[in-house]
């Protein structure tokens, strides 16, 4: 009976703990939402600014195009230009520079280059577009150069902050895991708490219909199976499900197997699963004495079997909520567990 408020007690704590891991979790989930907003906006922008980069790169290569052909079209004309000097030159009839040279006078030289002026003003006006444009095109290339290394590092800011929103982004989505797997954990736990408080009421209706062993004994104990202690009696943090929770007796590990010896005469009261505690053994010693062996692989007496000190009763297993192959020994006085090693 006094098992049973135990359990009813650790029932409610666990209660309360999953109601405040119920209220971290909403937070975390608002957390969570508006860590994903600040990074869907920081995502906009990198792909804004990466757009602008990408417009002010080809706007970039276009002029850079532009200049190339602007200054092979005036190579080219500086060569027919020359070409033509040359060929005036030639053909006798007195070149550009020479008309300059051997003029006597000013009407003198008006006459001489009347033919020579005409064809050297539009080269020249060629020559002059063809510079204008090679000097507009040169600034534009500058004024492009300068806004490109603006866009790029604007895109190198803009990419830091996404990576930051998004890291921020991960670390509270696993923090919203880990409440949602906290919650799990602690619904299962009330869950194998409510099943242990309908079994233990099952185990006592039976215990006293059967009437129980009428030995004596005095709760000085013989360690159940050869192993290591892993997990001692009192609070610890549970290994499946991530909670405090108080630890109701000793963990022995040993090679799954391993017999599993009754630490003194008595009668077998409970020899079945268990909920939590898998395949278990109890045996009642009388004076108000009782032993449990829990997550055995195989059991080997029944149920108002009278065992002796020292008979194998089960084998070491990992059966119920378990990591790994383990005896869990339990003293009972009075229907209330007690430290097995105290
Ligand atoms: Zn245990």
């Amino acid at each position: 009976r006094r098992r049973l408020r135990d359990v009813l007690s650790r029932q409610r704590q666990v209660e309360s703990q999953l109601r405040e891991i119920k209220s971290d979790r909403a937070d975390a989930q608002s957390e969570l939402a508006a860590a994903q907003n600040r990074a869907q906006s920081a995502r906009d922008r990198a792909n804004a600014a990466n757009r602008r980069l990408k417009d002010v790169n080809a706007i970039l290569r276009q002029v850079k195009a532009d200049l190339v052909e602007t200054e092979e079209e005036l190579g080219e004309h500086r060569e027919a230009m020359a070409a033509r000097l040359l060929a005036l030159y030639h053909s006798g009839q007195p070149s550009y520079l020479e008309v300059v040279l051997n003029a006597t006078s000013f009407e003198d030289f008006a006459n001489r280059t009347e033919f020579s002026r005409l064809i050297a003003r539009q080269d020249e006006s060629l020559l002059d577009a063809l510079i204008n444009t090679q000097k507009k095109l040169a600034r534009q290339r500058q004024t492009l150069e300068i806004r490109q290394a603006e866009a790029a590092e604007l895109k190198r800011e803009a990419d830091r902050q996404k990576r930051a929103a998004e890291a921020a982004e991960a670390q509270a989505s696993s923090l919203v895991a880990k409440y949602k797997s906290d919650q799990t954990a602690a619904e299962a736990a009330l869950a194998e708490l409510d099943r242990a408080e309908k079994s233990l009421e099952a185990l006592v209706r039976a215990e006293l219909s059967r009437g129980s062993y009428g030995g004596s004994s005095n709760g000085r104990y013989s360690w159940p199976c050869s192993g290591r202690l892993t997990s001692p009696y009192g609070y610890r943090m549970h290994p499946v499900y991530g909670i405090r929770k108080f630890h109701n007796g000793v963990d022995i590990a040993a090679p799954a197997g391993t017999p599993i010896r009754a630490c003194d005469d008595g009668k077998v009261i409970c020899a079945g699963w268990r909920g939590a505690t898998g395949k278990t053994v109890i045996i009642d010693h009388g004076s108000g004495w009782a032993t449990s062996y829990g997550h055995c692989s195989s059991i080997y007496v029944s149920v108002g079997q009278v065992v002796s000190s020292g008979q194998t009763i089960a084998g070491v297993g990992t059966t119920g909520v378990s990591t790994g192959n383990h005896v869990h020994w339990m003293v009972y006085r009075n229907g209330h567990h007690v430290n097995p090693l105290g």
